[in-house]
């Protein structure tokens, strides 16, 4: 069949099935081949690769992963599409849908033992960061994630120590993968519009991770009490939150061993003084 990134095409499947745009799953279906042809060249697919795609709707971008990709496992939530996506893909051997809520699969079971992955995807905005934080801190074998985000969350993941942007979601990307952002997408690309501007983003995970840290667990339990009161202080941050259990001269001895005044906020910290005041605190 002719592409569903041509708007003619995907506006006669949607009338075929009936098909009414659901705003609780965040169905934007892209319908511009262009930005399309981008994400497919930025995530840098061959044969080899096996693609997951999270959330595939009408099966638009599915098709081009479809056609460069080894194999495409899409994980749809829908039942409605269903039915759609057996038409849209009815000529690919290697696609295999799956109706579920992504963030109950265990895609590591999906890709079976020892085997990598690509991530691609038009993800879901009401769910952007749990998506991203799920493949990054379970270890999903995903060699680079690009998703079309929304686009200030795509600025919170590629941030740097001390914009305003700079937040627990840009240390955990930092951690785990190299940022870069594609492209900024506009509205009229997708049917319907959403309010928001979007862009895509590739992340690369990196070989190595770029710090060292004791416990791993513990360093984003302080990042994570260090931004949430952001206009407090680092130091009432831990103290308060009840996750952690530090009194104020744990901390202002620690940030004193760093040679950090106490006064400050979390904002200003880097990913490696992070690791190395969490290192402090796990004596
Ligand atoms: N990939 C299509 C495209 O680019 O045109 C659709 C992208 S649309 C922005 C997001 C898709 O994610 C929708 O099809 C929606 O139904 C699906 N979705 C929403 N929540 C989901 C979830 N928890 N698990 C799996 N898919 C989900």
């Amino acid at each position: 069949m002719e592409k569903l990134s041509n708007p003619k095409v995907t506006i006669e499947i949607i009338k075929k099935y009936n098909f009414a745009f659901q705003k609780r799953f965040g169905q934007n279906f892209l319908i511009d081949s262009h930005v399309i042809e981008k994400i497919i060249r930025a995530a840098d697919i061959n044969k080899e690769d096996t693609v997951i795609e999270i959330g595939p709707g009408i099966g638009t971008l599915t098709q081009y992963l479809a056609e460069a990709a080894g194999k495409v496992i899409a994980i749809e939530i829908d039942k409605n599409l269903m039915p759609v996506l057996d038409e849209t893909l009815a000529e690919y051997d290697n696609v295999e849908i799956i109706n579920e809520d992504v963030l109950k699969v265990d895609i590591n079971k999906l890709i079976g033992e020892g085997k990598t992955c690509k991530v691609v995807a038009n993800l879901p905005y009401y769910i952007t960061t749990p998506i991203i934080m799920g493949l990054l801190e379970n270890n999903v074998p995903a060699s680079s994630i690009t998703v079309m985000v929304q686009k200030e969350v795509a600025m919170r993941m590629q941030a740097k120590p001390g914009s305003k942007d700079y937040g627990a979601l840009s240390l955990a990307v930092s951690y785990y993968a190299e940022p870069y952002i594609v492209a900024n997408v506009p509205e009229n690309c997708f049917m319907p519009r959403p309010n928001v501007g979007s862009a895509v983003i590739k992340l690369t995970r990196w070989g190595e991770k770029p710090v060292n840290v004791e416990n791993e667990k513990l360093m984003f339990d302080i990042i994570r009490a260090s931004f949430n009161q952001r206009r407090k202080t680092l130091q009432n941050g831990i103290k308060n939150a009840s996750w952690l259990d530090y009194s104020k001269e744990d901390i202002v001895a620690a940030l004193g061993k760093m040679g950090l005044d106490e006064a400050i906020r979390g904002e200003a910290l880097t990913l490696e003084q992070f690791a190395e005041l969490s290192d402090f605190l796990n004596k």
